[in-house]
């Protein structure tokens, strides 16, 4: 606020530094020059304060729209990301791949039995048991670049940037042992062991101009596919 008024504060102080010296021709003058100053003052602080309304205004307007913004990009059941951060954030990674020339590996999760597991114990149990997996899921996804997100009902996909196979197939074990070890009771679940459990397929792609995102999306769904089809809570790289 001070560097905007420096002028009119200079001003102030000038027409003060007149009225002391008592150089008016008559006091009427002098009275109307001060009523004038008074008026000029107290304008000066109205106009200050407006401002500095203005300013807390648009400081709140910001950080509400940044708020706004983390919210509509996260799943609010599971903490996750969602979609629509996931479908921005490949995007993104694609083209970072294709300059650098790195790889970049997917891997898709997706709870065996989830149907069956609502039918048994209620969607809110169903929900509590989506937080948990998103959680372990988030725990071994464990690198700054690395994206975590709900694809889907009770699918997740996890962006692996500069990642080959290999390393995605490792994140993808910890994940599976992750989730058996909840030993998260599934008594409907026709697998032996009757604890809940998911599939998961894995892809990874060096992107070039003849290869596509939708390539990739397909090739990790085929994986988790093969997953399914080889008796689920099992890992199928493509
Ligand atoms: P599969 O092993 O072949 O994957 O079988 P599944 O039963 O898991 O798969 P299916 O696609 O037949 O059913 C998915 C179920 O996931 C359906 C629905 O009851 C459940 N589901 C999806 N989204 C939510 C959710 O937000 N909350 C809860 N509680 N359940 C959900
Ligand atoms: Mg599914
Ligand atoms: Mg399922």
């Amino acid at each position: 606020m001070k560097t905007i008024f420096t002028k009119e504060d200079k001003l102030i102080a000038k027409a003060e530094k007149l009225i002391k010296s008592n150089s008016f021709k008559s006091l009427e003058d002098e009275e109307e020059y001060r009523a004038l100053l008074d008026e000029y003052k107290s304008l000066l602080k109205q106009v200050k304060r407006i401002i500095k309304m203005s300013d807390k205004t648009q400081t709140e307007l910001k950080a509400v729209s940044e708020k706004l913004n983390v919210i509509s990009h996260i799943d609010a059941l599971t903490d996750l990301y969602n979609r629509r951060h996931f479908d921005e954030v490949l995007q993104k990674e694609w083209h970072s791949a294709l300059r650098s020339k790195d790889e970049i590996a997917l891997v898709m999760i997706d709870i065996d039995y989830f149907k069956k597991y609502n039918d048994t114990y209620g969607h809110i149990q169903g929900d509590k048991c989506l937080k948990r997996v998103a959680d372990i899921i988030k725990a071994y996804a464990k690198r700054p670049r690395d994206i975590v997100a709900r694809f889907g009902g009770e699918e997740f996909m996890i962006i692996l940037p500069e990642t080959k196979i290999k390393g995605a197939v490792r994140v993808g074990k910890d994940i599976l042992t992750g989730v058996e070890n909840m030993k998260i009771e599934h008594s409907a679940s026709p697998l032996k062991q009757q604890i809940l459990t998911v599939s998961i397929g894995i892809a990874s792609i060096s992107p070039s101009k003849e290869s596509s995102i939708e390539e990739l999306l397909t090739e990790v769904d085929k994986a988790l596919y093969t997953a399914k089809n080889s008796g689920r809570n099992c890992l199928r790289p493509i």
